[in-house]
């Protein structure tokens, strides 16, 4: 009996022992200035995290933990997540995502400029099987559901029609999506009148959706930039809808200048109510197909063949001509277009330079080159006063748009880091974490990510600030950025004292299937 009660005794002072000793993490985050996904100064506390969660602010520095991170002298802040990207999905080694993990982003978003994802439900699975560097959440693409229901038709749907891309929509919604993307300016985009992404936005907007767009016109191709944004701002109204504007700009010199009346109507239309929100990324040049670039829409129209027999065609001649020589104009001419496409012969050539190595000029040279291979351009099209005006703005956030063949894909946040913190202080370093972690979250609505706080998802990133800089240019649009110290994504270590580690730990993340925190 009294051996009993001694065991007794004894178990229950083990309990006691165990409930004040101190909590246990898988990892311990110490000494760090963090800031915290909201647009507050840094602190400098002790981040504790178990499993794929945060689970203490403030913890206890002296805790157990299993892996104890020491970030004196380093910044530590939620993952970017980039709202615009064209990240890969496929590929061992692309999918690694290295390239943005690098630049501190643990969340990409894909399926922008109304393309979707290609055959999503195979390409997820995949990507689950064979491990993603980054986290993944998607738009269901306009382009590629209105592909799919009436192929490269350029007229309105019938109502079938639009029901049957309703009914796309509601199915990729159901699966997770982030809500719409449209790609306006391209085809089969533009060939949408207003009302009919309203009809599909609206599908978006009561499953909890947002409306991400490529305007119609980002320079004075078609309507203009500033009735491409009026009608963005008509679908939030009548859809009922927050729009996000991707890659928001002055594209051209007959638009230059004009980022200051783009201000002013999204913040007349936020003054109303409304949700309009933007990304920039944060170069001078875009990334676009040659032939998206110079060739005019109605050439395009219908498959590829169908545009290489009209510009074949003797009696287009003309007019094919003189549409993309004002288009060539508006961009700057031949010598503001680099091609970009890795294994085309002329990478690295302006349109300039193989006008003359074809010895012929330079439309010439760009009808041979997009019947042949339509190369990516690097397109000298913007100012810096526009990228600066619209930068400053609350509602602007960090983008990407990164894809292969421009540094954007390899650098935006280290290099938008040192044009607008540290180099020109137009931001301050919380700013910039809000708008490049917090505000995008809640923008898309990724309820347990963008923010350091208990709840949410361990997607962290650890700077050294003095090294964050971007390395890749356009000779060498591949080459990683340096300066992430550390990195968690999911709460496991991707990067750790500067090495990148073999582990994949995103995820596809799926908006039904967040575990959203109380707060959030
Ligand atoms: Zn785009």
């Amino acid at each position: 009996m009294r051996q009993w009660l001694s065991m007794v005794l004894v178990a229950s002072l083990l309990a006691c022992s165990a409930e004040t000793q101190q909590p246990t993490y898988d990892i311990l985050i110490i000494n760090g200035t963090v800031y915290d996904g909201s647009d507050s100064a840094a602190t400098v506390s002790t981040i504790g995290i178990t499993g794929d969660r945060i689970i203490a602010i403030n913890a206890d520095a002296d805790a157990k933990a299993g892996t104890v991170i020491d970030a004196e002298g380093l910044l530590v802040m939620p993952g970017f997540i980039d709202p615009h990207t064209h990240a890969p999905l496929k590929g061992p080694d692309a999918t690694a995502h290295s390239n943005f993990l690098t630049q501190g982003v643990t969340t990409v978003i894909v399926g922008s400029d109304g393309g979707g994802v290609d055959d999503r439900e195979a390409t997820f699975a995949e990507l689950t099987a064979g491990g993603s560097g980054a986290n993944i959440a998607w738009f269901a693409g306009h382009g590629a559901i209105r592909e799919a229901v009436m192929e490269l038709d350029d007229r309105a749907p019938s109502g079938d029609e639009l029901d049957a891309m309703r009914g796309m929509l509601v199915e990729e919604m159901e699966r997770g999506a982030l809500g719409l993307s449209t790609g306006l300016y391209y085809a089969p985009g533009s060939f949408a009148a207003t009302d009919e992404v309203i009809e599909l936005a609206r599908v978006a907007a009561e499953m909890g959706g947002v409306y991400d767009t490529h305007l119609r016109d980002e320079s004075s191709y078609t309507v203009g930039l500033l009735a491409a944004v009026d009608e963005a701002i008509e679908i939030a109204r009548r859809a009922n809808i927050p729009v996000h504007i991707s890659h928001i700009k002055a594209l051209g010199k007959d638009t230059w200048g004009q980022s200051t009346e783009v201000v002013r109507r999204v913040t007349e239309a936020r003054g109303d109510g409304l949700e309009v929100t933007a990304n920039q990324y944060p170069w001078r040049a875009s990334n676009v197909r040659l032939a998206s670039a110079l060739v005019p829409r109605w050439v395009m129209a219908g498959s590829r063949d169908d545009m290489r027999s009209r510009l074949g065609d003797a009696s287009l001649a003309d007019r094919i001509r003189a549409e993309m020589t004002d288009n060539l104009a508006r961009r700057g001419g031949p010598e503001a277009m680099l091609i970009t496409t890795a294994d085309s012969t002329f990478r690295g050539m302006t349109l300039l330079r193989i006008a003359e190595v074809l010895g012929t000029d330079p439309v010439s040279a760009a009808i041979e080159l997009v019947v042949t291979e339509d190369p990516n351009i690097a397109s000298f099209v913007m100012q810096q006063d526009d990228i600066d005006t619209f930068r400053a703005q609350p509602w602007v956030m960090t983008g990407s748009d990164g894809g292969r063949g421009h540094p954007r894909f390899s650098a935006s946040y280290p290099k938008a880091w040192r044009d607008f913190v540290r180099d020109r202080e137009m931001l301050s370093p919380q700013q910039f974490v809000h708008r490049s972690a917090g505000l995008v979250a809640d923008t898309l609505r990724l309820c347990d990510r963008g923010y350091l706080r208990p709840g949410y998802a361990a997607d962290i990133v650890i700077i050294d600030e003095p090294d964050f800089q971007p390395l890749a240019d356009f000779e060498n649009p591949d080459r990683l950025s340096s300066g992430v110290a550390h990195l968690l994504i999911n709460g496991k270590l991707v990067i750790h004292d500067s090495a990148r580690l073999e582990q994949r730990a995103g995820r596809v993340l799926a908006k039904h299937e967040l575990d959203c925190p109380s707060d959030s």
